[in-house]
């Protein structure tokens, strides 16, 4: 098996197996139908692939799109669907799309793969592993509403009466989402964080603790520091001995790879996500067995190990598995890893990976009318491993083009602190 670095050797004979198992793919299965799903069989179709495409998908629903469920949870009842979203409609481009029909298990066989359902065991040349990621409920947690799904969104929704009393458990991207629509439905919302700041795991203490004041200016009470010890009928009792009444209470504290169901078939991270490489093969797997979206973290040439949970991955993953499973040797696209949220009144975009020893230079003035940002550095360099933006259009673009070079992009720290300077022309 190639090591994750792979010498000049390994990647000769990976190239070899990838045009030996382009040869004999005559079948694939696709276990999930959510948007990785969908844009894998789309890509397959669009390069040509003419063999046997089945799709199993647990929930009852055709693909539909996750982003919408917290930003129109409550004007948009209907779900969004995958084939009006994003112009690919799963029945018409698969063989097979079996819906309610959950994989329990996966085995490698000697001439394939074989997955198993509640109605008997599935055979194919090549699996693909897709089935997303699921909301963290902690033990003891059962009174709290998660959302991740379309039924999720259904009862949260109905709860969300004017003047009910929501508390949400997590300052996070959904969290915030959550809070920005039910706030501005007259709901009366608190929004608990137990880390100091608003989405403190994505963009640190410093950035984060920028956004806090954003969630007053929206009529929604930010309790920092709140960490939660039970959950009981009247609301949400705390650490600190202070007990917060709820109506509805909504934990959003995160999401983990939707792999339980593999069992040991194949390794997997503490967080249940599968290391796949480049070309989202799983590492340590046959070359017939790939994951992509939420359940990857995928090794990137140029940020290193990319985790998945965010919908760019699940929309561009597929390019490069595709391309390499139809053996088209076409250099890896190697998307730039991107998050985007509308939250608080705000617009906001983050591109690349942040590392915990990062510097970060902040961008314009947080407390202004023109928008802000934050970029992060490799300790004493001027290569830029992640950029945020908030309310800069413009900046947008600009980010997605530094990430599409083979390294980091090298930018002038002293520049791009003055959000007059266009982020290109602080590039060195
Ligand atoms: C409320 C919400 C808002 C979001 N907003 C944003 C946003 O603003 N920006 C952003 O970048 N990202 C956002 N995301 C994340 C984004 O939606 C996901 O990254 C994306 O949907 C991942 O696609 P996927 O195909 O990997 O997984 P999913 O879309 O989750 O699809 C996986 C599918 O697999 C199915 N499945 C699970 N287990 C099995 C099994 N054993 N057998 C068969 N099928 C199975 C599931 O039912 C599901 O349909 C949001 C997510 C949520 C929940």
């Amino acid at each position: 098996m190639c090591l994750p670095s792979g010498d000049y050797r390994c990647r000769v004979s990976d190239q070899e197996s990838t045009t030996r198992l382009a040869r004999v793919v005559r079948t694939l299965l696709v276990v999930g139908a959510g948007l990785a799903a969908t844009r894998t069989v789309a890509e397959l179709r669009e390069r040509g692939f003419d063999g046997r495409i089945e799709v199993l998908g647990a929930e009852p629903l055709a693909p539909y799109d996750r982003p919408p469920l917290s930003k129109h949870l409550l004007d948009r009842p209907e779900p969004t669907w995958l084939r009006d979203e994003i112009g690919a409609d799963l029945p018409a481009l698969a063989d097979e799309v079996r819906l309610g029909t959950p994989a329990h298990g996966l085995t490698l066989t000697r001439s394939g793969v074989d997955v198993h359902t509640g109605d008997g065991v599935r055979t194919a040349d090549v699996v693909v592993v897709a089935t997303g990621a699921h909301a963290v409920r902690p033990p003891g947690w059962e009174a709290a509403l998660t959302l991740h799904t379309a039924a999720d969104a259904a009862v949260l929704r109905a709860a969300l009466v004017p003047g009910a009393r929501l508390v949400i458990i997590g300052a996070g991207w959904i969290g915030a989402e959550v809070a920005t629509v039910a706030s501005a439905a007259g709901v009366d919302v608190t929004v608990l964080e137990a880390t100091g700041d608003p989405l403190g795991a994505a963009l640190g203490p410093v950035v984060g603790a920028l956004t806090a004041p954003w969630y007053a200016s929206a009529g929604v009470r930010l309790r920092r520091g709140a960490h939660v010890v039970e959950l009981g009928g009247n609301g949400v009792a705390l650490a600190d001995g202070t007990l917060v009444q709820a109506d509805v209470v909504l934990a959003a504290i995160g999401a983990r790879p939707t792999t339980a169901w593999l069992g040991a078939a194949l390794p997997q991270e503490p967080d249940g996500s599968l290391r796949v490489d480049e070309h989202h093969v799983v590492i340590g797997a046959p070359r017939s067995v790939r994951a992509v979206g939420d359940v990857a973290l995928r090794r990137s040439p140029r940020h290193g190990w990319v985790p998945g949970g965010h919908w760019d991955g699940a929309l561009r993953g597929p390019t490069d598995l595709v391309a390499d499973l139809l053996g088209s040797g076409e250099a890896v696209v190697d998307p730039a890893p991107y998050v985007f949220s509308t939250q608080l009144g705000h617009e906001l975009a983050l591109f690349g990976v942040r590392h915990v020893d990062d510097e970060v230079v902040v961008r314009g003035d947080p407390a202004g009318s023109d928008g802000w940002g934050a970029l992060w550095f490799r300790p004493g360099t001027d290569q830029a491993s992640a950029i945020f933006t908030v309310d800069r259009p413009h900046d947008v673009g600009a980010a997605r083009r530094l990430f599409t070079a083979a390294g980091l992009p090298s930018l002038d720290r002293a520049r791009v602190r003055d959000p007059s300077v266009p982020l290109r022309d602080a590039a060195r």
